[in-house]
């Protein structure tokens, strides 16, 4: 099985990418990425793996695309797979509840209230714990 992680993924249009020529990990091994294995050794892989994310200048970058690509295994952007699902949940959450929220105003021909981007933005945080 051939292994891609954000520093060997091949890509179509390399300068939407171009911050995987800044990742702390290019010079890893991609399989540090993708844990496997029983689990003391599974949990030692992932601390490895988000250790060298903890140093990536990019690791916004790789989160964003994580998410985008919706990548459902491995590390990226210092998250996991569980962590990734955790926020996707949270932003879904935060949408439907903003999307509640603009329906009821738009019913009742009311103003939408104040801005809640931070409530969605702690519901992030809250997420990924
Ligand atoms: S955040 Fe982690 S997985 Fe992403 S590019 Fe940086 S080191 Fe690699």
């Amino acid at each position: 099985m051939e292994i891609a992680s954000s520093a060997t993924l091949q890509v179509s249009d390399a300068t939407d990418h171009a911050w995987r020529n800044e990742a702390a990990c290019l010079e890893e091994d991609p399989e540090l990425f993708f844990p496997e294995g029983e689990s003391e050794r599974y949990q030692r892989q992932i601390d490895a793996a988000l250790e060298v994310c903890a140093t990536c200048p990019v690791i916004d970058e790789c989160l964003s695309y994580a998410l985008e690509a919706d990548q459902r295994t491995g590390i990226w952007g210092g998250t996991t797979a569980e962590q990734r699902s955790r926020i996707r949940l949270g932003a879904s959450r935060a949408s439907s509840t903003q999307r509640r929220r603009a329906a009821v105003a738009g019913a009742s021909g009311a103003a939408v209230g104040p801005d809640r981007s931070h409530e969605a933005t702690a519901d992030l945080e809250r997420a990924v714990g």
